[in-house]
């Protein structure tokens, strides 16, 4: 059976609900009438919409989980895991600020002794 041309064929959108040209929706082999369901407006929105919260998710993640602290000596980048540096935190231990004994060392004999108070 063959319909006849030139019939206004049109499907409804089940997410904006509109009733569009069957050419608005985008093919779908899977679909029973070849098309998908919802129509291409929608579906670039949905997309777009998808990737970008897909893309903030992920900008999010990645600061999250580590913190980039500076050796108080040399300046060098310490990478820590966050849940190291909030577990110190929660215990009251200092976070680091050297990256070896080394600068600590230094970093000490560059500071002033504690005064003689300490003396005896
Ligand atoms: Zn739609
Ligand atoms: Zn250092």
């Amino acid at each position: 059976m063959t319909g006849p041309e030139g019939e206004p064929r049109v499907k409804r959108c089940t997410h904006c609900d509109e009733e569009k040209p069957l050419d608005a929706f985008p093919r779908d082999r899977t679909s029973p009438d070849g098309r998908f369901r919802w129509c291409k407006t929608c579906n670039t929105a949905a997309s777009r919409e998808y990737y970008a919260r897909k893309k903030a998710a992920r900008d999010v993640v990645k600061p999250a989980k580590w913190i980039v602290l500076h050796c108080e000596t040399c300046g060098k980048e310490m990478h820590y895991r966050r849940s190291e540096i909030e577990g110190r935190q929660r215990r009251g231990v200092p976070v680091p600020r050297f990256c070896s004994m080394r600068c600590r060392g230094m970093a000490q004999r560059r500071e002033p002794a504690p005064g003689p108070a300490e003396g005896a």
